[in-house]
């Protein structure tokens, strides 16, 4: 089996009806760069920045970043989405940060935080930029709720340029910029904020997380997780309109691209990307190449007119083993 997936690497992923899917990798620590390229990823969707930052007393320089994020773009072919620190309710460094939230996840977190420490978020912004310079770098934002953020980053963005261009150092003048949906409010104002934004990428683990206000680190009411339910789905509908309608591309980067049980129901609600932990590439790879979208795309938008809701159900389940 595993000999079998290993053909597919080089291939691209192309349904049964000649609809072309990107197969991105979610970079989480630096060795899994090797892994992403070994699975022949056509890219990053999705590299995490917080392990740079992790275990520390100094936050790292601009010149440690740089080169780190050099590395990740030699060792992978594609364009390599990086996302701006993302530290706050489940991710923490190791160290204490400041003040301690009374509701962390609703909290100074993420695009927020980053605004905020605008010292430590230009470092990062100018290491990101030098890099572009060297290759397909996109940059993305985490937990974006409004348009203002998009609009402030841009600005910093800017005027980082300016100061860089005055240094005689190089950078990508055309970098794009992007925001995860990962906020009930930004899924929901898509098409407005998609006029800030060069990509979206939905980051379904948080979206579930405040769609379902339930807590993705608690124990205790993880049986509430649900990428099928139904809210959570028009928000992942809606994105993707949203994003198709402004010209802009639109991936998934949370943990549902990667299960192969949603893939025939994501390629029925349009998404064209995805990006995941590298060891799931060419399981759901094969998957979308069983695939015959067209049909799928009718079949979802049936599902989700459903009226009744156990017959919605049994649908969605019927649907998710249809390339397992
Ligand atoms: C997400 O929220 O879906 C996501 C991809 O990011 P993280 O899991 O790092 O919050
Ligand atoms: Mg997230």
């Amino acid at each position: 089996y595993r000999r079998m997936l290993g053909m597919l690497r080089d291939e691209p992923a192309i349904s049964t009806d000649g609809v072309r899917v990107h197969m991105l990798a979610n970079v989480e620590l630096p060795d899994d760069s090797a892994d992403a390229a070994e699975v022949g990823a056509e890219g990053v969707g999705l590299y995490r920045t917080e392990f740079l930052y992790m275990n520390r007393d100094e936050m790292p320089g601009e010149e440690e970043q740089l080169a780190a994020y050099r590395r990740v773009l030699r060792s992978v072919d594609g364009p390599v989405t990086i996302r701006t620190l993302d530290l706050g309710a489940d991710k923490t460094i190791g160290r204490n940060t400041g003040k301690t939230s009374s509701n962390p996840a609703l909290g100074l977190r993420a695009i927020r935080l980053c605004l905020k420490e605008t010292d430590l978020f230009r470092t990062q912004l100018r290491a990101l930029l030098r890099a572009s310079a060297e290759g397909d770098l996109r940059i993305m934002l985490p937990m974006v709720s409004n348009i203002q953020e998009m609009r402030q980053t841009r600005h910093l963005i800017d005027e980082l340029k300016t100061e860089l261009r005055r240094e005689g150092l190089d950078f990508d003048s055309q970098l794009q910029v992007g925001a995860m949906i990962e906020v009930p409010a930004a899924a929901l104002a898509a098409p407005l904020l998609a006029q800030y934004c060069d990509f979206f990428s939905l980051g379904t683990n948080d979206l579930i997380q405040y769609t379902l206000a339930m807590d993705r680190i608690d124990d205790e009411i993880n049986y509430l997780y649900d990428p099928l339910h139904p809210a959570v789905l028009q928000l992942i509908r809606m994105t993707i309109g949203a994003g198709n309608a402004a010209g802009i591309s639109v991936s998934m980067c949370g943990e549902m691209a990667s299960d192969k049980r949603y893939t025939a129901l994501l390629l029925g609600l349009g998404l064209t990307e995805f990006s995941m932990h590298p060891a799931s590439v060419l399981e759901v790879k094969r998957a979308i190449m069983n695939a015959d979208v067209d049909a799928l795309k009718t079949r979802t938008r049936e599902i989700l007119a459903f009226t009744d809701a156990q017959a919605y159900r049994e649908a969605l389940e019927t649907l998710s083993q249809q390339l397992v």
